[in-house]
């Protein structure tokens, strides 16, 4: 397996060199070449020369998106601008735009790191990969796209939204794999189920960037679309983009390739390492990215790290699906709520359908109360509302040790979009 785009390490072991070789580069060369990191490396009095071992991490100052923010456009940039050939933007949560800049060995790399996890799915040169999310100053689109080339597949570029291109194309030029948000996938699941389409596809994979999918969400999708494997492939642009990890055929977490980056998961209060499979905020250190090199780059995304090999066959190591973001955990009655986690409950309720809302406020008697709204399943009539509400409610309870109050809706009711939707809605008004 991974013939084609492997690992640059042969076996595990030979991983923590590999890293602090990377990591030696790194220091060495965003203390050469950034203004930025040099000030910061110099004001916690560490220089290049001494990044001795991997533990070495521990005392590099962090990075955050305020930094990026702060020295807006050209942040981390350690390279010359006659070096730079691209840029990439994202939002920025607090309103400016992450603004990365990529050399032409950054571009190789993460062609690479991404036609790595195309091989990894068990795709084929054979393959027709039709491309539904965003181009432009988005990683997505020319991401999927590049990678699909490095690849040797065939790229259908269609780009987001726009279902009744992506279903013609899909049955026109019998695609084989679709590249979508869970979102986008959910919305043509259900319109290919609804014109009676699915028996006119090809489809075999989905590939789903950018947001978490629930079980329910993925069923519909293999149902009405008629697909055998669904994969989640991670990446943020600050980290090249997406394509720097994908989930393997055994669905049992995501590799992630430790080959270009470091990842720590940490405390996001204390930014201490957390124990062991215990929830924490991912932070990269690239190994070799040129034009904004990270160094301990807080992510703010959640995840947990997976002990243990894959039986896929598969070296590199993995981390759990994204569970959230630490800006996103809700404190209720004093316990720490992942959206992630409601996802993993809900998953496995019977009778449910894929979207669901969660909603904090005030109730009648002030007392914060939770209140879950989810949709009876399209074939949820086997299933009696009641005993539905209280499986959700005793899984909640059970699972995060809160109670909440279950709405059970029809089928439909709950909003739905092609981008990005938003599930939980903190309402409570602090004194
Ligand atoms: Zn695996």
């Amino acid at each position: 397996m991974l013939n084609r785009f492997p690992p640059k390490v042969a076996t595990i072991e030979e991983l923590p060199a590999y890293q602090l070789s990377g990591l030696q580069w790194t220091v060495r060369h965003a203390f050469t070449h950034s203004p930025f990191y040099r000030e910061r490396l110099s004001a916690a009095g560490i220089g290049p020369e001494d990044i001795a071992s991997l533990d070495d991490l521990r005392r590099l100052p962090f990075t955050t998106a305020d930094d990026l923010a702060a020295d807006y456009p050209f942040a981390l940039r350690a390279a010359d601008f006659g070096d730079l050939v691209r840029i990439h933007a994202s939002s920025g949560t607090t309103g400016k735009r992450k603004v990365l800049c990529y050399t032409h060995k950054d571009v190789d790399d993460w062609q690479n790191m991404f036609a790595r996890c195309y091989e990894l799915a068990g795709l084929t040169r054979r393959d027709r990969v039709q491309i539904a999310v965003g181009y432009g100053l988005w990683t997505a689109g020319i991401g999927f796209q590049q990678a699909c080339e490095r690849f040797g597949a065939l790229a259908v570029p269609v780009g987001p939204g726009n279902l009744e291109l992506q279903i013609a194309f899909l049955i026109d030029l019998q695609s084989t794999v679709f590249c979508c948000t869970a979102s986008m996938g959910l919305l043509l699941a259900e319109e290919v189920h609804r014109q009676g389409l699915r028996d006119r596809l090809s489809l075999k994979k989905i590939i789903l960037g950018a947001e978490r999918s629930s079980r329910a969400t993925l069923d519909t999708m293999r149902e009405c679309l008629g697909v055998e494997d669904i994969y989640d492939i991670t990446g943020l642009t600050e980290v090249y983009g997406p394509g720097t990890g994908l989930s393997c055929r055994e669905n049992n977490g995501i590799h992630y390739w430790a080959d270009y980056y470091i990842l720590e998961v940490l405390d996001p209060l204390t930014l201490e390492p957390v124990a062991p499979g215990e929830i924490g905020e991912m932070v990269f250190t690239t190994l070799c990215k040129e034009g904004a090199p990270l160094i301990r780059y807080r992510s703010r995304d959640l995840t947990r790290l997976l002990p243990g090999e894959c039986p896929c066959g598969c070296i590199m190591p993995r981390h759990d699906r994204i569970l959230g973001r630490s800006d996103d955990v809700v404190i209720f009655r004093g316990v720490n709520i992942y959206p992630g986690q409601v996802d993993e409950v809900l998953h496995r309720v019977q009778g449910i359908g894929s979207e669901y809302q969660v909603l904090f406020d005030h109730g009648p008697d002030g007392r914060d109360r939770m209140l879950v709204r989810v949709e009876r399943a399209l074939n949820g009539a086997a299933f009696l509302d009641e005993q539905v509400v209280k499986q959700v409610a005793g899984d909640i309870k059970h699972t995060m040790l809160v109670s909440c109050i279950v709405e059970l809706l029809s089928p439909g009711t709950l909003p739905r979009s092609e981008r990005k939707t938003r599930r939980i809605f903190d309402q409570r008004v602090f004194a």
